[in-house]
């Protein structure tokens, strides 16, 4: 009787075995790519008019510091006539105004009283600075504007010089044509994005929204086309950024009686505040899988291969497991979490005197769907009976999310697919801040997504050395945006 019982729970359990494998196999085997549209492949050219063009901009530097006094202001001057130079159809035909003393905005009246909305393109002209330690290390210097080896080299040419620069000749390429859009284009050009947006998008986006305009898109740097983006996918994959994590740099300080270091007491300042940051470092935040970058994940599965392709297929069933092992990776920890990293620190000024005073700052990147006020929450939580003070030096909620079902993102979806080599066109959480979140009051649908191609390992060089853009991706930029401003 017993025997029969257990043959009875033993083919129940082995007949769920059977379905659960079954049932991952059919969605495994679903979980395919949609079939390549059958338009025939764009290549770009090699004219060097555009990269030229490109090249005078980044001679300019247009290098903006944490103090203003420390910024050379001439600089952005040079940058404005030599725009003027440059485009001068864009002038003659275009409202011009110009920003907060240095920021740009351009208007392109369209052919009729439009009924349209106006769609917005934006960048920033100011650039981060190359330390000192590295020129050295550039093979052609940061701010020669030297095209060679099929590249321009130099800082600004990825960020984001580029995304002005190819907007401005699509418009002067069309102006030259005799195109007149259907639709207001705007072109807005902050100059301090690479400080935090306050001077120049902040007013750019004030100015539009006291003369009450609503964009149909903004667009923005924040995404571009990758080669190599993970294992297991071969495919080139266009990151369109719809969203932004937070940001928060945050003191933590603790104080003690100091004194010399010959006598040191027990608890030091420097002790404690290692205690807390070990903490901290042990204590990551919990994954959690929102819905964007569900989506990311959901677009991105059926091009992968072997086990990755199973699991995305098989959430309903994979779902914890991979987000322990995923969220254990750099890329996944920063898509999957409110991310702490502990980067300054500071005790004493002397090997031989006790700190009085211990801080240390941490930089936090803010999952959407959190805010400022749960990760002072949470931080106070885990560092819960150590006495230790929180002082939020800057504290920056996530951006709204951006709809991947709108006109917009489909169209420019489609194009980056003609444009970009058949890419899979995927929308991505930017983990950096950019200018664009500062247009949320003027647009629901704003994405960040500039058409260069590149592989994974330039985005190095990023704010870092040797950057650079080849002619081609140039080119493609300009006839992207040409084709963009015209559909
Ligand atoms: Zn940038």
């Amino acid at each position: 009787m017993i025997g029969q019982i257990l043959l009875v729970i033993l083919l129940f359990l082995l007949s769920i075995i059977v379905i659960i494998v079954a049932v991952t196999a059919v969605r495994s085997y679903r979980f395919r790519p949609h079939p390549d549209s059958e338009e025939s492949e764009y290549q770009p050219t090699n004219d060097t008019a555009p990269a030229e063009k490109l090249a005078e901009a980044v001679r300019l530097r247009t290098i903006s510091h944490m103090n203003s006094q420390d910024t050379d202001w001439s600089e952005f001057d040079k940058f404005r006539e030599l725009l003027e130079q440059q485009f001068p159809l864009v002038h003659k035909n275009c409202v011009r105004t110009v920003i907060n003393g240095y920021s740009l905005s351009f208007q392109w009246k369209s052919k009729a009283a439009a009924s349209l909305k106006p769609i917005l393109i934006t960048a920033h002209m100011d650039v981060v600075p190359v330390e000192e330690e590295t020129v050295a290390d550039w093979v052609h210097p940061a701010f020669d504007g030297s095209i060679a080896e099929g590249f321009l080299w130099g800082r600004g040419t990825l960020d984001i010089k580029i995304h002005l620069i190819a907007a401005l000749e699509a418009v002067e390429r069309l102006m030259k044509e005799g195109y007149k859009p259907a639709r207001d284009i705007y072109l807005a050009f902050g100059h301090d994005e690479e400080i935090d947006g306050m001077q120049g998008a902040y007013h750019i986006e004030k100015y539009y929204a006291e003369q009450g305009l609503s964009f149909e898109y903004v667009l923005d740097e924040g995404g571009f086309v990758a080669n190599s983006l993970m294992e297991g996918i071969d495919k080139p994959v266009a990151l369109v950024g719809i969203g932004e994590k937070g940001f928060a740099n945050i003191r933590l300080s603790v104080t003690s009686d100091g004194g010399h270091s010959s006598m040191p007491s027990k608890n030091s300042s420097l002790g404690i505040l290692a205690k807390a940051l070990c903490r901290l470092e042990k204590h990551s935040c919990r994954p959690r899988l929102i819905p964007s970058v569900r989506q990311f994940l959901m677009d991105i599965g059926p091009y992968m291969k072997g086990i990755n392709h199973l699991i995305l297929a098989n959430l309903w069933l994979f779902q914890p497991l991979f987000l322990k092992i995923f969220s254990g990776t750099s890329m996944g920890g920063a898509l999957l979490k409110t991310t702490v990293a502990l980067t300054m620190a500071q005790g004493s000024p002397a090997p031989n005197i006790l700190p009085q005073k211990s801080s240390a700052v941490i930089n936090c990147r803010i999952l959407p769907g959190e805010t400022g006020e749960d990760l002072m929450k949470y931080l106070r939580k885990v560092l819960r009976g150590i006495p230790i003070e929180l002082e939020p030096l800057v504290l920056d909620n996530p951006s709204k999310i951006s709809p991947t079902d709108s006109e917009s993102y489909q169209r420019i979806g489609n194009l980056i697919k003609k444009y970009c080599n058949h890419a899979v066109v995927v929308p991505y959480l930017v983990m950096a801040s950019t200018d664009a979140r500062k247009y949320e009051s003027v647009c629901e649908n704003i994405y960040r997504f500039t058409p260069y191609q590149i592989d994974m390992a330039d985005t190095e060089k990023i704010h870092g050395t040797n950057e650079r853009i080849s002619v081609e991706n140039i080119n493609r930029c300009v006839d992207f945006f040409t084709e963009l401003m015209k559909s």
